[in-house]
């Protein structure tokens, strides 16, 4: 495929989008929004995607309306039979996967060759989760010497999910699918920057059979779509993916209504290479954790921890790299770099380059745009840096990275842990023993030892301190859209306490 080829291709998938802009869907309806409609652009050359629903609090309300009366249904469906709708979910989301990266690709920035494989991996999502939706109920049988307790599980109700700009597809399955798993409904408010593919996954659900009001979709932005749907009464939880102040907002928006929270937030993830690792294992793993899906990831490593000892080789040999990163547009297939989601996210990324030369680090490579058109930055990477810069301690969520050296583990690990966050780590040592000791006091809900992020579905995703709360995958999905009940029953043993007799 050529770039060609595949805008010739996403030419004809927009074209309905054109005409008739991207609608909410409430209830297994299309509808406009309450509060008329804005647009959206692509960030590769500013131009017009479509006209969005303008979603308000009334069509918020609806979509609760609607979530509220298709939950007894959907909640009590036999597991077996909520999987076989999942499973179809997965099937329409690959033989459409081609169209659904497209439009990614176009509406967030990103490059084909990460987005072609985030597609299927949201197939991936719901086939996980759909397996596991004949367990969701289950419980536990729990014994003392007077009762016998029996526990199980139920869904909570109708839940929010609220997705950021970076990857929305992915991300969007990873919430949407273990929510329906286990007998929630959901209203999805997805990013305003990025509506294409929210809109997609909500009609595949539909076209495979899920019933009317199990997922509603409302388009609309933060303040106010968002907003109402953390306030909503009938809303009994929200999980929620994006910036760590915006989690602050949310967690306060839902008090009045004890909203159950669940947040995936920012990071400064710390990439710690010690000088006796498998350096050109580690080179391609911290080039690929920062640069790759434009640096626009929570999980990337932006803040690179090199040995002394190997810092000036390792740096040049991470400046070569860098320099050589094919940046271009998103939808042809060479591309490596594509341009960042919009302006205001891109004059954010920029005035960090600014910040970085004025804290007097050392602009290695990079920290200019491309082109004149899209919002295209170079890959970029200061060195010399020093821990308490704020290039070391900020989210930058662009292709920067911060590069800072460390004299022995002590040292590396205090400054691992100097920042406000503790989403990711990464460690790059062939010494096990080392490995396990630092990787146990770092603070952060997910390590990778002498690894890039790959992500296994089973295990626990999330973060510590400002980087999040609770835990996604597996079962750890469903303690959260699940409410655990427990019944004891007498055996008939023990004696009750006579009172007035
Ligand atoms: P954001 O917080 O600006 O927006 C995320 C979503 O929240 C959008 O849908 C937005 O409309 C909505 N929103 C904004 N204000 C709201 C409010 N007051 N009430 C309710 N909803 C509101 O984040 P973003 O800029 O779209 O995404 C980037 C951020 O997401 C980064 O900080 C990144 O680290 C984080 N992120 C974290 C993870 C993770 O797993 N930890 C994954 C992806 C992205």
């Amino acid at each position: 495929m050529t770039l060609a080829t595949h805008l010739e291709k996403l030419e004809g998938h927009l074209k309905r989008f054109r005409s008739s802009g991207i609608l909410n869907l409430i209830g297994g309806e299309d509808a406009p929004g309450a509060g008329g409609a804005f647009d959206t652009r692509s960030p590769v050359d500013e131009s017009l995607i479509a006209n969005v629903a303008r979603g308000t609090a009334a069509d918020i309300d609806r979509a609760a309306q609607a979530a509220k009366a298709a939950f007894p249904a959907w909640a009590a469906l036999a597991g077996d039979k909520r999987k076989a709708i999942l499973q179809r979910i997965a099937d329409l989301i690959e033989a459409r996967a081609e169209e659904i990266a497209l439009c990614e690709c176009w509406d967030t920035g990103q490059a084909w060759r990460f987005m072609s494989k985030a597609a299927l991996r949201g197939a991936e999502n719901f086939r996980f989760f759909a397996d596991l939706a004949p367990g969701a109920r289950d419980g536990k049988t729990l014994h003392s010497p007077d009762h016998l307790n029996l526990t199980s599980r139920r869904p909570i109700g109708p839940v929010g999910v609220i997705t950021p700009w970076n990857t929305p597809f992915m991300l969007s399955t990873w919430k949407v699918a273990p929510a329906l798993a286990a007998g929630c409904t959901v209203v999805h408010k997805p990013a305003e920057f990025s509506p294409l593919t929210a809109r997609l996954l909500a009609e595949i659900a539909h076209e495979a059979g899920l019933p009317p009001g199990v997922l509603n979709l409302v388009n609309g932005f933060g303040e106010e779509a968002g907003k109402a749907l953390t306030e909503h009464p009938d809303i009994k939880a929200i999980a929620f993916v994006g910036e760590t102040r915006t989690g602050s907002m949310i967690m306060k928006q839902g008090a009045d209504t004890l909203k159950r929270v669940h947040f995936e937030l920012g990071g400064k993830n710390p990439v710690v290479v010690f000088d006796d690792a498998d350096l050109d294992r580690a080179l391609d793993a911290v080039i690929f954790m920062i640069y790759s899906l434009n640096g626009e990831r929570c999980t990337s490593s932006s803040r690179l921890l090199v040995q002394e000892t190997i810092a000036d080789t390792f740096h040049a040999r991470l400046i070569e790299r860098a320099n050589n990163i094919k940046v271009g547009h998103p939808l042809d297939p060479a591309t490596e770099v594509g341009p960042l989601i919009h302006k205001t996210h891109f004059d954010k990324v920029m005035s960090y380059v600014d910040l970085g030369r004025s804290e007097r680090a050392t602009l290695a490579a990079g920290g200019t745009r491309v082109g004149d058109k899209g919002w295209f930055i170079r890959p970029t990477l200061f060195t010399n840096a020093t821990p308490d810069m704020r290039i070391a301690q900020e989210e930058v969520f662009g292709p920067f990275l911060t590069s800072l050296t460390f004299r022995d583990e002590a040292e590396a690990l205090a400054i691992a842990n100097s920042t406000a966050y503790g989403l990711t780590g990464y460690l790059w040592t062939n010494d096990l023993t080392r490995a396990l000791r630092f990787s146990d006091a770092l603070e952060a809900g997910m390590i990778w030892v002498n690894s890039e992020n790959v992500r296994h579905l089973p295990t626990p995703f999330g973060g510590v301190k400002a980087s999040g709360i609770g835990r996604d995958g597996g079962d750890w999905s469903f303690e959260f859209y699940m409410e655990q009940k427990n019944t004891a029953f007498a055996l008939g043993t023990h004696k009750i306490q006579r009172l007035g007799a």
